[in-house]
């Protein structure tokens, strides 16, 4: 592919890998002299500070986002025959989690206004089996804590939080991660804390939780070689600790930076409203972490998603969509019984969403680039939008 000089990615972590560059390599040689490749002094010290990061007493490395959902639920105590509800809307593998404790997958509808999770619809789904909802906080947006633990106290469920895309966010004084009895992170590289490869954490202020944990992730042995549960190995590689506790001082930072470019694109966003196109709505304020920044296309817009998304391309500007697809609708997923029209709210998204680019150290002249660029094809100058997908 060719990429042109003026490109704006989707994504960019060179600036961010180009600042740390001399601290990261000196981590991994240490990594490196030390010889401790599998649990090392690394990955001990990066659960120590991103647990207190969180807010919980315990982190647990394992090797990725998946697996820390998994091993997490299980480590909870679900298991089959329990029903466990997430949201229709949300990177497979929060389902994929789930599955493998083997519970049932209750999936439900979103809000359309934020894209997280409805608890009224999470409500109606709870029965005598429901021992469990994996609420996800989208796109870096915490669903509500006190409405959470209301839910979970009045039908005794247990909430295990995927806080895969919301590093660090907060909502109503709770750090993502401090809401439920556990929660699962992912360091996958373009997270907003991001490994130079796989990487995963189960965070949780539960005692017995995170022993249970340490024991799966470890072939099931609390000593070595004596074999009490049925494990699995997952672990996070100890470079990859070293790697990720040399960046996580400044996430607050990076955080911060995504936090005022999402402003940019609200504000310069605005005038486009009456167009049918507006942002997913922030209910957390500075809390959002923006892990992405998602604009929804709306009926009302005379151009549609793919056409925006097409066109925005051809003007050398890269877009993402998460997800096009909702779990519910996978071919993989079809024994669930689900069908189109399950989930209007969640499926009416996944046509219209649009991920624009977003990532630390992007300038205000290329978020207003963007802006303008989406003004142009959808507002100013109807005929442009024609040609992408005619021409493809
Ligand atoms: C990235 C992600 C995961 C999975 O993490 P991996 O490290 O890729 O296994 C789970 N849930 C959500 C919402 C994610 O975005």
């Amino acid at each position: 592919m060719n990429i042109a000089a003026n490109t704006i990615p989707f994504v960019d972590l060179s600036s961010q890998n180009r600042l740390l560059d001399t601290e990261i390599h000196a981590a991994i040689n240490r990594v490196l002299d030390q010889g401790d490749f599998v649990m090392g002094e690394a990955v001990r010290s990066f659960e120590i500070a991103f647990a207190q990061a969180c807010g919980v007493k315990h982190g647990i490395g394992v090797a990725c986002g998946t697996d820390a959902i998994a091993l997490g639920l299980q480590a909870a105590g679900i298991k089959p025959g329990d029903e466990v509800i997430l949201p229709a809307n949300t990177f497979v593998a929060t389902l994929i989690g789930v599955m493998r404790t083997g519970a049932t997958p209750v999936l439900v509808d979103c809000d359309p206004n934020t894209a997280l999770i409805d608890l009224n619809a999470a409500a109606t789904a709870i029965t005598q089996r429901t021992r469990a909802i994996v609420p996800v906080h989208l796109y870096g947006q915490m669903v509500s804590p006190s409405a959470l633990l209301e839910l979970a106290s009045t039908y005794d469920i247990i909430i295990f939080e995927d806080a895969a895309q919301a590093h660090l966010a907060e909502c109503e004084g709770y750090r993502a991660g401090s809401v439920g009895v556990a929660a699962a992170y992912s360091f996958y590289p373009s997270k907003n804390l991001g490994a130079f490869g796989d990487g995963g954490m189960l965070v949780t202020r539960n005692d017995d939780i995170a022993q249970a944990a340490q024991t799966l992730r470890n072939y099931g042995a609390p000593r070595k070689y004596y074999h009490t549960e049925v494990g699995t190995n997952s672990r996070l590689d100890t470079i990859q600790a070293a790697v990720l506790l040399t960046k996580l001082p400044y996430l607050d930072g990076w955080n911060g930076d995504r936090y005022r470019i999402a402003q940019q694109y609200d504000t310069l966003l605005q005038p486009l409203a009456e167009f049918g196109i507006r942002p997913i709505q922030n209910q957390n304020g500075q809390g959002h972490v923006y892990h992405l920044y998602v604009i929804e296309v709306g009926e009302t817009c005379h151009i549609d998603r793919d056409v925006l998304q097409a066109t925005l391309n051809d003007h050398n500007i890269q877009t993402g969509i998460h997800y096009p697809l909702p779990c519910h609708l996978q071919p993989a997923y079809a024994t669930l019984g689900y069908k189109e029209g399950s989930f209007p709210h969640a499926e009416r998204l996944c046509r219209n969403i649009l991920s624009l680019p977003m990532y630390p150290g992007m300038s205000e002249s290329q978020v207003q680039r963007v802006v303008e660029t989406i003004q142009m094809i959808s507002v100013d100058n109807p005929a442009a939008s024609a040609h992408s997908l005619l021409t493809r």
